[in-house]
């Protein structure tokens, strides 16, 4: 596309009182070379005509807006897919971040202001010069089927919804027939007013309405052998449930094992295995994956004061569930339901416990009710948890004279007996029962076994599965039914602990993501958190050294490589979080409108003054997830910035490369600071690891820094969440101060 740039600067909003427009509009018609307007009010229906005459009549295609921040206004500053938008943040992150002045320094602070602007003015600049417009990546075949792994409650309801959407599904069950772990249940939750009763167990309906989906496919006694390709168009290869196959993943073999095999003595476990990237040409495609393949009841055995596995008399609630549907309760009249194992660690839950072990406790409570109108139900708990309308059940459950509740340490099981303290009551109890329950939790399937055998270069399983309890977590807040995976949306009981009603949710959910990410992946367009973006990650593949970084830190595994270590992209598992781009040695992944070259020239683009010890340059670059947004709103707030900080967004802490950095402080910059998302077993970043990865390399920066002979304190890494608007410009301001102490970069000026 010939670009026809145009700048338009607004003067509403407080930014044309606050600063001398003209001297703006001379900073882009002179320095930068650009056609420069200004209007009182570019958000305005005037504003938006005005705009739109110059894309008609002007001729315009590359807007350079600069006026409110990115993140608002997004619908009036859209220009078209024909145009290139470039946003200037002059509103939040200038004007509402100057404060007022100090007493005595109202000259100053005007001076300072209007450097700031002139800044953002030269930064926008050169971000509007250097993009380029992108074209969506177009699939060479394209199939919309959903693969629906499990045919449980979550995989039905999953398979159900996505029908009624107008879906293909294809469901696959381990077992010979549908139903999973509902098949087993005696009675199931009251799913609407007054959740008071039980309900009769409706799995045989739901199985009824799948099997008359003319859309929908089931395939029992079937697994998944392989699955590769992308979203879009994953290749899967189905096989008999539990037998061997080709794609098997490789056995992990030893070093001295390996040295056996080495010299002949030890058959190699894996041969005649595929390698990683191998499929099937022949398998069967689909669009995305729902992964719905459920859970295991916990291991109790290892709580040994409770008896389980020693003594008869304990069951898990999976065993006592199974009783209550073969109508074996009779003669089991008094039964304790333990909820939490007490013994020395008195306030935990046993391992995959929720609420839903609560109310599982509740329920079985009532079997026994129902059973024997004379029959006692005891429940021990730490923690009762009955969300939502289920607080009606558990009100009703609290009039039944015949069940008692309380708070308390389980300190042992012996025969019939079991022995508590800490009670409500304020008395230790030995209550004598028939039958103790221990509520044994939902043990995901994913930490059990590998089902879905992906044939990628970073493994055939998620990765991490240690560091999330076996769950297959791509953001935990943000995106709930993410995995790691693109085009894989996790449901049920391999998600989370869950009872029926939430699994339905869950897997309703599940399935308008996959539909979703099929129509995104069909226009060629990332799904979220960057939803809707066109640009994909390109490679200058002369140039690329096969290192192989950028294949293992990808967090979604979007690039596969050959056997030399090139990097083969599927561009519809990439999220465009540019954490590749960050990782590259050879500077040589960029997009057309976030690459190395554009962000290098927007921070050389920043004027540096020499001696002047009131104007050291501090660079932020700011993870437009979470610091950005709480930037944003500490400007809102009218909170005061020190104004020798100038920011730069980027997509995530990971595609910050550290060229950029050098870059920065070659230039003159006093100092450099990555301002991204928590990282760790709680993590925040919305790319899984890329303010992780970020930490890390701003280490090794570190070391590199010293070397030139500059303090390794001039860069460093914070983590912030959306809800530190209040103390994010602390933070800053006091990095700055410790700049200042350090005094300016030795570098300024050569
Ligand atoms: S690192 Fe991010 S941008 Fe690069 S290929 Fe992977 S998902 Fe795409
Ligand atoms: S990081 Fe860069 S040089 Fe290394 S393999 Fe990837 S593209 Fe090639």
């Amino acid at each position: 596309m010939d670009k026809k740039i145009c700048t338009y600067i607004c003067t509403g909003c407080g930014i044309g009182e606050a600063l001398n427009i003209e001297e703006l509009s001379e900073v882009v018609t002179g320095e930068m070379s650009q056609e420069c307007k200004t209007h009182a009010c570019l958000c305005g229906v005037e504003g938006k005509a005005f705009l739109e005459n110059e894309k008609k009549t002007e001729g315009v295609n590359t807007f350079n807006i600069c006026a409110c921040s990115p993140r608002v206004m997004q619908r009036e500053f859209d220009m078209g897919d024909d145009t290139i938008t470039v946003r200037g943040n002059l509103r939040e992150q200038v004007v509402w971040a100057a404060g007022t002045a100090e007493e005595g320094q109202e000259e100053s602070h005007q001076e300072w202001l209007q450097e700031t602007g002139s800044d953002y003015i030269r930064m926008a600049c050169t971000r509007t010069a250097k993009t380029e417009l992108p074209e969506a990546f177009e699939m060479e075949s394209m199939n919309k089927e959903i693969l629906v792994m499990g045919g449980g409650i979550a995989g039905i309801t999953a398979a159900v919804e996505a029908a009624k959407a107008g879906s293909k599904v294809t469901i696959i069950e381990k077992a010979d027939a549908l139903g999973g772990k509902a098949n087993g249940w005696a009675k199931q939750f009251p799913m609407a007013y007054p959740y008071a009763e039980l309900e009769d167990n409706s799995i045989a309906s739901m199985i009824a309405a799948v099997e008359a989906d003319a859309n929908i496919t089931v395939k029992t006694a079937t697994e998944v052998a392989r699955i590769g390709g992308a979203p879009g168009d994953f290749k899967v290869t189905l096989k008999a449930a539990g037998a061997a196959s080709e794609w098997d993943a490789p056995a992990k073999v030893g070093v001295d094992e390996q040295d056996l095999i080495d010299k002949g003595e030890m058959e190699d476990p894996n041969a005649g295995l595929k390698a990683y990237s191998e499929v099937n040409e022949a398998a069967d495609t689909f669009g995305a994956v729902v992964l719905a393949t459920g859970w295991v009841p916990a291991d109790v055995s290892e709580y040994e004061h409770l008896g389980y596995g020693s003594n008869d008399k304990v069951v898990t609630n999976a065993e006592f569930e199974a009783m209550a549907k073969e109508g074996k309760l009779d003669g089991i009249n008094n039964v304790a339901f333990i909820m939490s194992p007490g013994g020395e660690e008195h306030d935990e839950d046993f391992p995959y416990a929720n609420s839903v072990t609560s109310m599982v406790a509740l329920k079985q409570a009532k079997y026994v009710r129902e059973n024997n109108a004379d029959a006692k139900a005891y429940i021990l708990y730490q923690h009762m948890r009955t969300p939502g309308n289920m607080e009606m059940f558990y009100k009703g459950i609290q009039q039944d004279d015949g069940i008692f509740m309380t708070k308390a340490t389980v300190t042992g099981v012996e025969g019939g007996t079991v022995h508590a303290k800490d009670t409500l009551l304020g008395e230790d109890l030995d209550i004598d029962v028939d039958m103790v329950v221990l509520a044994a939790g939902m043990v995901p399937t994913t930490k059990i076994e590998n089902t879905i055998n992906l044939a990628y270069r970073q493994g055939p399983a998620f990765l991490d599965l240690d560091l999330f309890d076996g769950y297959a977590d791509s953001h935990f807040i943000c995106f709930p039914y993410e995995t790691r995976r693109t085009g894989v949306y996790a449901c049920g009981g391999v998600r989370k602990a869950m009872n029926m009603q939430e699994t339905m949710d869950d897997a309703t959910g599940a399935a308008l993501k996959a539909i979703q990410c099929i129509e995104s992946a069909d226009r060629g367009v990332s799904v979220h958190p960057r939803s809707g973006d066109k640009t994909f990650p390109e490679f200058f593949m002369q140039r690329c050294t096969q290192c192989k970084r950028c294949t293992e830190e990808c967090p979604f595994g979007a690039l596969d490589d050959d056997e030399k270590g090139t990097p083969l992209p599927n561009p519809t598992r990439c999220r465009r979080c540019g954490t590749c781009m960050g990782a590259c040695p050879e500077r040589i992944i960029g997009f057309k409108d976030y690459n190395i070259d554009l962000i290098g020239s927007m921070i050389k683009s920043i004027e540096v003054p020499e001696d002047d010890d009131d104007k050291l340059r501090i660079l932020i670059f700011a993870c437009e997830n979470d610091a950005y947004p709480a930037l944003d709103m500490a400007g809102m707030r009218r909170l005061k910035l020190n104004h020798m900080i100038r920011f730069i967004p980027v997509r995530c802490l990971g595609s910050v490369n550290m060229a950029w950095i050098r870059d920065a402080l070659s230039a003159g910059l006093d100092g450099a600071m990555l301002l991204g998302c928590k990282y760790g077993d709680d993590y925040q970043c919305h790319f899984v690891k890329g303010s992780e990865i970020a930490n890390t390399r701003m280490e090794n920066i570190g070391d590199t820094l010293s070397t030139l002979g500059l303090e390794p304190e001039r860069v460093r890494s914070e983590q912030v969440a959306i809800t530190d608007y209040d103390t994010v410009y602390t933070l800053l301001n006091d990095f700055v101060d410790e700049i200042v102490e350090l005094g300016a970069n030795p570098f300024k000026g050569f």
